[in-house]
């Protein structure tokens, strides 16, 4: 680890990279963080949600490499490399796909400089509220006169309707070629609209954000683009198989995600 890097490195504060890494069972978080997570998972979906939505990567990207053949991906929000990560799984499918890798903690840098980079896989150290310097920095590795995937899973919730949620994603999405896809997944609170709303208070008390949104909040991101089959849905039931380790009659209270995938 660099000065740099250890210099931001704050260990004593919860960040949302880190809790979610102890949620799936990492080594790569903090007491902060496992203070954060062992709360969340007093509720079942704190434990089945993150698993659902790494099975749900698992299938989009290989739909994406596959039936769709896609062979460009930009993951913003990468977080911290969880087996299989999402080269693997492009790469297991076409070993040319090429992955940009965006996050804003440190510590996903550095295990990204580790773990993902490489040969056909870059890493970009950014905001997702500054999808100008993304884009910037994904046009080196990727093509943008071809198709690209835009991969956002599990990254929404942690904007806030004052960070432009929606305005950040269209951004983006409105600099992709045509014939490029979304790919999103997003905490709600619809099962349990109490236990989430003590969720997000404790992020909050944590310095942190974090923003359930309803099905027709999510659905709201895809505007103008064509949604692929099955549409909007648990992200357990969307295009389920034989791998999942949350099966798709999983009920949405311990799984309360949706995921989507559209094209532009
Ligand atoms: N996409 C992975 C990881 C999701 S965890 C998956 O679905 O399994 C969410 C990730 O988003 C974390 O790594 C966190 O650091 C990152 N993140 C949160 N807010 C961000 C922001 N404003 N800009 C960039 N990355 C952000």
């Amino acid at each position: 680890m660099d000065a740099d890097t250890s210099a931001q490195l704050d260990t004593g504060t919860p960040h949302p990279a880190r809790v979610y890494d102890a949620l799936l069972g990492g080594k790569d978080n903090f007491a902060a963080d496992r203070q954060v997570a062992d709360a969340i998972r007093a509720n079942p979906a704190g434990e089945i949600g993150p698993l659902a939505n790494r099975d749900y990567l698992r299938r989009v990207v290989t739909f994406l490499a596959g039936e769709v053949g896609i062979d460009q991906f930009l993951d913003v929000g990468t977080g911290l490399p969880t087996s299989p990560n999402v080269h693997e799984v492009a790469q297991s499918v076409n070993p040319a796909a090429r992955v940009v890798y965006v996050d804003n903690d440190p510590i996903v840098l550095v295990h990204a400089r580790a773990l993902l980079v490489g040969g056909t896989t870059s890493y970009v150290d950014a905001d997702i509220r500054d999808p100008e310097t993304i884009l910037a920095h994904a046009r080196v590795t990727l093509d943008f006169h071809r198709p690209v995937a835009l991969l956002l899973l599990a990254i929404g919730h942690f904007l806030d309707d004052e960070d432009d949620a929606y305005g950040v994603v269209r951004r983006l999405v409105d600099a992709l070629p045509p014939g490029s896809y979304l790919a999103m997944s997003h905490l709600t609170g619809e099962f349990q609209p109490e236990e989430t709303k003590k969720t997000e208070a404790m992020y909050k008390a944590q310095g942190m954000t974090l923003r359930a949104r309803t099905k027709d909040e999510f659905t709201r991101f895809f505007d103008g683009l064509e949604l692929v089959e099955p549409g909007v849905t648990l992200t357990h039931r969307w295009r389920p198989d034989a791998l999942d380790r949350v099966p798709a009659d999983t009920p949405g209270e311990q799984a309360p995600g949706y995921g989507a995938v559209a094209r532009r």
